[in-house]
């Protein structure tokens, strides 16, 4: 690449580095010049391209100064008009000179007319283009001539130097009636002037479509490829011993749904290999996930291994130990929380009990996997909301075992549903399980969108529900730019209430309290002892109070889809009806609009989770999880799903088969990024 004029500094602001980059620098249309209308035959709102000789010019001050050309051909003459225009096109564009015009068709004051077009003096006779001109995406300071001219120099060097061989075998490309890869490429840059211009302009000419398709099968390989170098490692061997387990269930008080059960043969299975489990539970907030981990610590700790959750925070922490106790204690396990409330000594205990294996469950929050945390042998790291949590600090918790050669199984956990084509690709380096039912008896929650001037029957439904009771949330709202502003809303809240409600017995529980009081809180509204408990967001994810039936929050349209989803599952978890009323303010943005619309039509986190991702796109609804990860350029999952499919069963045929193509294809489609995968 030349150095001059700064192209590589505005190059890279195209994403744009190699030749490689430049020859997937995609045109974003195409104009046609490689035909020639007589002016008397062409319509409004087309965009063609004349040739006619120009037959007058002047530069007229009213309304506004500017150029009227007049350009006549045999047929019949068209005006261009420029607005803006430099002193030397008046000279240049001058009676009796041969021009091309490629432009919009108008209907003007003087005819038909087309305001600044493209423009070229040509001689008579001269050739036309024989394919389709590119448009290219570009950047402030780089035109299209030069970027066009840029490319199609790529384009011959790649071809001399052979950079573009096929990655895929015959058999492949045979098999799902695949273009080749040079000639899409070509047809991308420089259509045929016969081609679909529909096809190319949706992305699903065969051209385009081999283009999506090899990167999603490089996404593919590299995600399969981790995925098999996860079964050279070793893990403990952790298989059902029927001890603790049928104890376990007897004392139950509830029997397991089908789908509960089907998870934990799942992971049942997993426990019982020679290699680490990569797990992904999902199931929708209440489905039930907490017994399901529950049942598959008892099975590390029945081979004497022991096993560990996280959780995002102290409260759910806490709340997992209080509940994992009493389940266990009668079995005689030992279950021990590092929490953040305690003192270095009580901590030094704890963490004494973790080293020497006395402690066969260890719950905490990332506390959890810090470096003076070290278990006398993990088998088994479940991670409570994966989603809460970076790639590193899994990682972390993974790697505690004392023996570095022996790796625990991970259980990761999320009521954040992924939609089947993420799970497919952004995942496709997990195994996935799905709790697909809620238990039995749960009532649908009713979801009322109210306006903020309605406050005072919001008042009243509480009083009424707390009347009766029950229990009831208040969501304070989260204001993103700043926490002190968010705490300070809170305790407004809190206050205002408690004067509106002065009959009623009302708490407030906020991220910037000690834990301590979080969990006397907590405990109280648990009890019942608080019956309004006014929050800010910090009790989005895991609380379980059957008893609250009724959940307000304010500036709903402020939050997103999964929280909001996250949040109204806090009710709704016993037999009574349950209400969640979304309170707004006006006006409401088009995107908080149609996501308040989303969340009062549906109840189901998976539908829910299908249509924030169409609305946000996959960047953005991964978020944190996926730093690093490339993200698609070309393939669209929702488009393509077809293309994901095969990409997908294409990935470990060519692993088995075929290792060098497969090499190859991830070299070129992902080249330094793959470093940046996670193991
Ligand atoms: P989540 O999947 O959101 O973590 P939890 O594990 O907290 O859900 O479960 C929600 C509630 O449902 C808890 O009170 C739990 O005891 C209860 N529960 C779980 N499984 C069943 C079941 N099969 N039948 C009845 N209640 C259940
Ligand atoms: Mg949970």
């Amino acid at each position: 690449m030349t150095s001059h004029n700064g192209i590589p500094e505005k190059l890279s602001r195209l994403g744009i580095k190699s030749t490689l980059d430049l020859i997937l620098h995609l045109p974003i249309r195409y104009e046609d010049e490689t035909h020639l209308f007589p002016i008397a035959e062409i319509l409004q709102g087309q965009t063609v391209q004349v040739e006619g000789v120009i037959t007058h010019n002047e530069v007229i001050i009213r309304p506004r100064r500017q150029l009227v050309c007049k350009v006549e051909d045999d047929s019949g003459m068209i005006v261009m008009r420029f607005l803006n225009f430099y002193a030397s096109q008046i000279k240049s564009y001058a009676v009796g000179k041969r021009v091309r015009l490629m432009g919009e068709v108008r209907g003007g004051f003087w005819g038909m007319e087309m305001v600044h077009p493209k423009c070229r003096m040509v001689q008579q006779g001269e050739t036309l283009a024989e394919t389709l001109t590119p448009i290219y995406p570009t950047t402030a300071g780089l035109n299209q001539k030069t970027l066009s001219k840029l490319i199609a120099q790529a384009l011959l060097d790649a071809q001399q130097a052979q950079i573009l061989l096929e990655t895929l075998p015959e058999f492949i490309t045979k098999k799902h009636g695949l273009a080749g890869l040079w000639d899409s490429i070509s047809i991308l840059h420089h259509p045929p002037p016969d081609v679909s211009l529909e096809t190319l302009q949706s992305r699903t000419h065969p051209a385009w479509r081999r283009i999506k398709f090899d990167e999603l099968l490089a996404h593919q390989l590299s995600m399969r490829w981790h995925y098999r170098q996860r079964h050279s490692n070793n893990a403990p061997m952790l298989p059902a011993k029927n001890q603790l387990i049928p104890q376990f269930l007897e004392q139950l008080p509830f029997s397991l749904t089908a789908s509960q059960n089907k998870v934990i043969a799942e992971i049942n299975q997993d426990l019982s290999r020679h290699y680490p489990m990569h797990r992904l539970l999902q199931g929708d907030v209440g489905s039930g996930k907490t017994v399901v981990a529950a049942m598959a610590t008892l099975q590390a700790i029945e081979n004497g291994y022991q096993a560990a959750i996280m959780a995002p925070t102290e409260i759910l922490a806490e709340q997992h130990f209080d509940k994992l106790s009493t389940w266990f204690t009668s079995l005689g396990i030992r279950v021990v929380l590092l929490s953040g409330r305690q003192t270095k000594k009580e901590k030094q205990i704890v963490l004494d009990e973790i080293g020497q294996g006395t402690a066969q469950l260890a719950i905490g929050t990332h506390a959890l996997f810090q470096e003076h945390v070290i278990f006398h042998q993990l088998g088994l790291a479940i991670i409570d909301e994966q989603h809460r949590f970076g790639v590193q600090q899994r990682l972390a918790l993974r790697l505690k075992g004392k023996d570095s050669n022996i790796l625990p199984h991970q259980l990761m956990m999320t009521a954040t549903p992924i939609p089947r084509t993420l799970s497919m690709s952004y995942f496709a380096d997990l195994d996935v399980s799905v709790i697909d039912e809620l238990p039995p008896n749960r009532s649908a929650i009713v979801t009322k969108l109210i306006a903020d001037n309605r406050r005072n029957e919001v008042i009243e439904r509480i009083r009424n529900v707390c009347k009766q009771d029950r229990q009831v949330y208040w969501v304070c709202p989260l204001i993103e730019e700043s926490e002190a502003l968010q705490l300070q809303t809170a305790q407004q809240t809190y206050t205002e209430l408690g004067k509106l409600l002065p009959e009623l017995k009302i708490g407030l529980v906020h991220g910037r309290l000690p834990t301590q009081e979080k969990t006397t809180i907590m405990h109280a509204f648990k009890k019942g002892d608080i019956q309004l408990l006014v929050a800010t967001t910090v009790i989005e994810v895991g609380v379980d109070v059957p008893n609250a039936s009724l959940m307000v929050i304010e500036n709903a349209e402020r939050m997103g889809l999964s929280q909001l989803h996250q949040l109204r599952g806090r009710v709704g978890r016993g037999s009574e009806l349950s209400t969640c009323i979304l309170m707004y303010q006006q006006p409401l943005s088009e995107i908080a609009r149609q996501r308040l619309k989303i969340i009062f039509e549906h109840n189901d986190g998976f539908e829910i989770a299908r249509q924030d991702l169409h609305l946000r796109g996959p960047g953005e609804y991964l978020g944190a999880r996926q730093s690093g990860m490339p993200m698609l350029r070309f393939a669209d999952l929702e488009q393509d799903s077809d293309l994901l499919t095969t990409a997908h069963a294409t990935a470990d045929e060519m692993l088995d088969q075929y290792p060098e193509f497969t090499e190859k294809h991830i070299e070129r489609w992902l080249g330094e990024k793959i470093a940046f995968l996670r193991v």
